[in-house]
Order: structure tokens, then C-alpha cells, then sequence
């Protein structure tokens, strides 16, 4: 997936075979996962004709569903079926389609769930319609999620695990001291940090406008597709961050309430329960909307640069 990640936790004696380990869970995501990977067991389905199964690892299947179930629970906002639009905006593997800019969708999100299907004892996948599952939404996260546990299983209990910016900290450190995690300012130029957050027993992700974006026509557009439109995000949120149990949880809400936007996402995430941290970013002044565990959060305000 091109980027980095990391494990860190606290043991008095080791097993070397444990980075190995780490290693070989972040690789069996890739492996599995990736658009970037032509031979990744979801590119393999994306060029399968339809209505006919291809066994995949189960762990695949059970990212797909739970990505499916996500899609239901936000009416669509995360949905693996942008593919398309991911690709002809530029964010993928392929040159972008510059002319070909809004891709009509070949299908409306709603319908994403009726154009996959899952079966989980089977281990296998299928598609009905002319789909493209994309599942750099919530991959990372569920990475994330694999790499605890590698950890747990090992009987190790302290530990901050994260690929990119989804992070899953469970324990503390031997002091007795929470992990602490970075949130950064939604700024397409500088790094900066906005706050810390301790966290211990709970994952959490971030999505943004501000890391991964182009310019088309003169405009700069970020990699979150709003699947009403197949175009990408042009509203107010600059940033969510989501804390969970799972980070494949965290990881895809982040993205979902990115695309619910300021009204829909903080009323959707208070019915469901979620505890979402919102930035909006209003002529150049960053103002935040605390969600459930956020609520609490100063909200401050502050311009940018
Ligand atoms: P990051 O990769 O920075 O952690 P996200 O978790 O928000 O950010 O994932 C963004 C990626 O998810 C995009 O690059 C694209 O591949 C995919 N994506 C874009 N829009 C959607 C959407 N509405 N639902 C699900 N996945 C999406
Ligand atoms: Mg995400």
C-alpha cells in the first residue's frame, strides 16, 4: 500500500520471530488487499467475469462484508464500489482520465451490496454487476488490526501498533503512562501537531483532505469520493478521526462521516453512538465538532496558517 508501519511494545524477553511475524501479517494485507498490486487476490476479483466465485483468503471476505455493512449503516457514504471514480480521479494505480471527469457510475452506491456477495464459510467472493471494489478505506485499518493481533497472540498485552495514520494502542507504557497519539492540523503545506490524545485499549484513524490531493483544472481535489456524485469531496470537513475497538472500524467511519460532511456526519455519528472528532475548515479557520468521546474536546478555533 506504500507507506510505512510500525510496532512498538514492551516485553522482557522478545522473540525475535515476532518481527517476522509482524512482517509477514502487514504482507498477507497487501497481498490480499491492494489496487496497486495487479495480482492482489481483490484485483483478481475486480477482472473476474460476472457471477463467478473466486476463492480468496478469509480474511478478505471478511473485510469486504464488513466494508458492505459499513456502506448500509453510513446509506452509502463508505462505499468499496468507487473504484472507478478512484481511478479516473487519479488516486489509483492507473494514469488519471482527465477527460473523462465526472466518470459516470456504473452503478448508484446502494447498490454496491448487491453487486458483491460474500460467502464467508466458503471463503469466496463475486460480483453481479460491473464493480470496482476499492478497499484502501478500511484496509489499513484492518492491517492495524492484524498487527495486534500477531502481538496479543504472543501473550503481549502493551503495545502501539499503527500503518499510516491508523494506530491502535492497547496497555500502557511500563510507567503506567497511556500511548500518546498525534492528531495534526488539517494543512495541505506544513506538518503541525493540534493535539494528543492518550490512548489505550482502542484503535484510531484519520481521514483528510490534506495529504493525498491533486490539481484538476485548476482545483485541488482530495482522494475521498462522495459516492452520490463519483466526484471527489467539496464540502467543509477537512479532517475526521474516529476512535473504535477495531481500527477497520475506525478506518472506515473516518472516511464515511468524511463524506456524510458537517450536518449529516455529526447527526449520523450521535444516533450510532460513534466517538468522531470533525474539522471544518470556513475561509481559511478551522472549527471542530466533538462527537460522543470528542464532545468533551476544547473547541477551538483557530486560522490557519
Ligand atoms: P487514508 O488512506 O488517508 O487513510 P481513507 O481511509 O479515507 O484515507 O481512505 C481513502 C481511500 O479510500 C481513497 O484513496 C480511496 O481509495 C478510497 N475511498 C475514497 N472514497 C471512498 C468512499 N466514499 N468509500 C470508501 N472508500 C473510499
Ligand atoms: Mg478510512
Amino acid at each position: 500500500m506504500g507507506t510505512r508501519w510500525s510496532a512498538v511494545f514492551f516485553s522482557a524477553d522478545p522473540d525475535p520471530r515476532l518481527q517476522v511475524a509482524l512482517r509477514a501479517a502487514v504482507d498477507a494485507v497487501d497481498a490480499t488487499m491492494s489496487t496497486w498490486k495487479a495480482d492482489s487476490d481483490l484485483m483478481r476479483l475486480n477482472r473476474m467475469p460476472r457471477g463467478i466465485w473466486l476463492e480468496v483468503a478469509p480474511q478478505l471476505c471478511a473485510v469486504v462484508a464488513l466494508g458492505l455493512q459499513i456502506g448500509q449503516a453510513s446509506r452509502g457514504a463508505f462505499d468499496i464500489g468507487v473504484g472507478a471514480a478512484v481511478e479516473a480521479w487519479g488516486f489509483g494505480a492507473s494514469d488519471p482520465q482527465s477527460d473523462n471527469l465526472p466518470i459516470a457510475r456504473a452503478v448508484s452506491p446502494l447498490t454496491t451490496a448487491n453487486a458483491v456477495e460474500v460467502d464467508l464459510p466458503g471463503s469466496r467472493l463475486r460480483r453481479h454487476g460491473d464493480v470496482s471494489i476499492d478497499l484502501s478505506g478500511i484496509a489499513k485499518g484492518h492491517g492495524v488490526d492484524c498487527l495486534a493481533e500477531v502481538l496479543i497472540a504472543q501473550g503481549i498485552a502493551d503495545f502501539i501498533v499503527s500503518i499510516d495514520g491508523e494506530v491502535r494502542g492497547c496497555g500502557t507504557k511500563p510507567d503506567g503512562s497511556g500511548w500518546l497519539v498525534g492528531l495534526e492540523r488539517p494543512d495541505r503545506e506544513h506538518r503541525q501537531l493540534a493535539r494528543t490524545l492518550a490512548v489505550s485499549d482502542v484503535a484510531i484513524a484519520t481521514s483528510g483532505d490534506y495529504r493525498h490531493f491533486r490539481t484538476v483544472g485548476g482545483k485541488i481535489v482530495s482522494h475521498t469520493i462522495d459516492p452520490r456524485t463519483g466526484a471527489p469531496l467539496d464540502g467543509h470537513v477537512c479532517a475526521v478521526t474516529v476512535t473504535a475497538e477495531h481500527c477497520a472500524v475506525a478506518d472506515a467511519w473516518a472516511t464515511a462521516l468524511m463524506v456524510l460532511g458537517e450536518h449529516e456526519g455529526p447527526v449520523l455519528a450521535e444516533q450510532l453512538g460513534l466517538d468522531a472528532l470533525f474539522t471544518l475548515r470556513r475561509n481559511g479557520i478551522l472549527h471542530e465538532i466533538g462527537i460522543g468521546a470528542f464532545a468533551q474536546a476544547p473547541n477551538d478555533q483557530h486560522r490557519e496558517n
